[in-house]
């Protein structure tokens, strides 16, 4: 056996596990977090020393207050380099990596005293399926990712190609890395359902199939990881930063949901005016009207605010259509009742998936509880229409920069009352410093921090 004889656990459970690891050639078991700057991070146990994860891995509580720049303590996030939360494995999350050698992986939640810790971000996104579970309701989520490869050419990196949207040429390039990366999805139980080359240069598109929300936002965990990790193996570099090339396509991470009661679609509603369900139009409703402030969440960083533009299939103008790629809100009923469904479009890969996730939930059970009314649907493409009728139609284009997000969150109250105080404090502390440090930076010194975090 290569990584030798372990120490035996007296727990029955840990023996089990610990053999099994064996077995399989696992040494280190990686616990994995992802922070409020969307970093997601990892602390391994070797498999000898599994009996440790018996009482969780301590992080400093200090974790919660760290910027996507570098390691340090945002002011005024309420934390401090003093004190530990403890890192407790979720088991049905393990897998094992099919794209490092000998190492497997697991979530973790967050705990204190024996207790979700009040700012772990998976507890936020499971409080909030509590709610809609009050209702009766459930949501199935897809997150939909654009991502760039790109290749090292002597100092630079470079896009692996530059050809336009679904180009047989562009899957040809890719056709190693993309083939690879839906395997080891595949291997860790992440079904792979399309795959197309994006607009963009080197930009790609694969789907997974829609998941509960909170394994959704689990795997979104392990689809970043997964293509990140296998585009290295290929000598790549793989980055879901939303706007790496100024005159190009940006990378966009759309929410697909779908609204559920029991075993059954609720989404569409064929007899209803607007084509959706009351339930389904109130939660769209909802979104629509606390999208300003969503924004800080669902778009994590001072780069995803370049992609927001008219024209750019990206969600850029809050307002919602069938089949509108301009619209913030995309209603999809074209497969029938079924497969009814509907996309937020203003979101992308740079914000931490279960905040995202659980903000988007708790502006739709707002709509749900306050009976919010859908407003008309637009039809056309609102970037061709004049500011005067964009007005009438009550359409408003969406926050151009994370500063003026962060300022629409900071007066939600449905927002900030879900996130919590503490958790909505050091949210909020930590985008302020990411903001204040980078909002004079031009486009390439961001690429050159950021290309790499996500
Ligand atoms: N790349 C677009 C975005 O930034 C999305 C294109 C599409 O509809 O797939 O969201
Ligand atoms: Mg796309």
């Amino acid at each position: 056996m290569p990584n030798g004889q372990v120490s035996e656990s007296d727990d029955p459970v840990i023996h089990a596990l610990q053999r099994a690891l064996q077995a399989a050639e696992i040494r280190f078991v990686r616990i994995l977090w992802c922070d409020n700057a969307n970093v997601i991070r990892g602390k391994a146990v070797h498999v000898a020393a599994l009996e440790s994860l018996r009482h969780g891995v301590g992080i400093t509580v200090a974790q919660q207050a760290l910027p996507v720049m570098y390691d340090a303590v945002a002011p005024g996030s309420g934390l401090e380099p003093v004190g530990e939360a403890l890192l407790a494995p979720d088991w049905s999350t393990f897998t094992v990596l099919p794209y490092v050698p000998n190492h497997a992986q697991v979530l973790a939640d967050m705990m204190l005293d024996d207790a979700p810790w009040e700012h772990c971000p998976r507890d936020f996104l499971k409080q909030q399926v509590a709610r809609l579970a009050d209702h009766r309701l459930s949501l199935q989520v897809a997150f939909e990712n654009e991502f760039t490869l790109l290749r090292r050419d002597d100092d630079s990196l470079v896009p692996v190609e530059t050809s336009v949207y679904a180009a047989t040429l562009a899957m040809n390039e890719s056709v190693e890395v993309i083939n690879a990366i839906a395997d080891a999805l595949l291997a860790q139980g992440l079904e792979p359902v399309r795959y197309h080359p994006e607009s963009g240069p080197g930009q790609q598109e694969l789907s997974v199939r829609p998941a509960g929300a909170l394994e959704a936002a689990d795997r979104q965990l392990q689809f970043r990881e997964t293509v990140r990790g296998i585009a290295a193996r290929h000598g790549l570099t793989a980055s879901f930063l939303p706007k790496i090339f100024e005159n190009a396509a940006g990378n966009g991470c759309h929410l697909n949901l779908s609204l559920w009661r029991g075993g059954e679609n609720l989404s569409g509603d064929p007899a209803s005016t607007s084509g959706l369900s009351a339930e389904a139009a109130a939660f769209i409703a909802g979104t629509l009207e606390h999208l300003p402030a969503l924004a800080a969440l669902t778009l994590g960083s001072c780069n995803s605010y370049r992609r927001l533009q008219a024209h750019a299939w990206a969600g850029a103008f809050r307002c919602w259509g069938h089949g509108n790629r301009e619209a913030a809100v995309r209603v999809s009923l074209d497969g029938g009742p079924a497969d009814g469904r509907f996309e937020v479009k203003t979101a992308d890969a740079t914000g931490n998936p279960y905040l995202a996730l659980g903000s988007v939930l708790a502006a739709g059970l707002d709509g749900l509880e306050r009976g919010l009314e859908l407003p008309a649907e637009v039809t056309g493409d609102p970037g061709n229409l004049t500011e005067a009728e964009r007005t009438r139609l009550g359409i408003d284009l969406l926050p151009s920069t994370q500063g003026e997000a962060l300022a629409a969150l900071e007066a939600n109250d449905v927002l900030l009352a879900a996130l919590g105080p503490a958790r909505a404090r050091a949210y909020r502390a930590v985008k302020r410093m990411e903001w204040e440090a980078l909002e004079d930076a031009g486009l390439d010194d961001e690429v050159e921090l950021l290309l790499e975090r996500y």
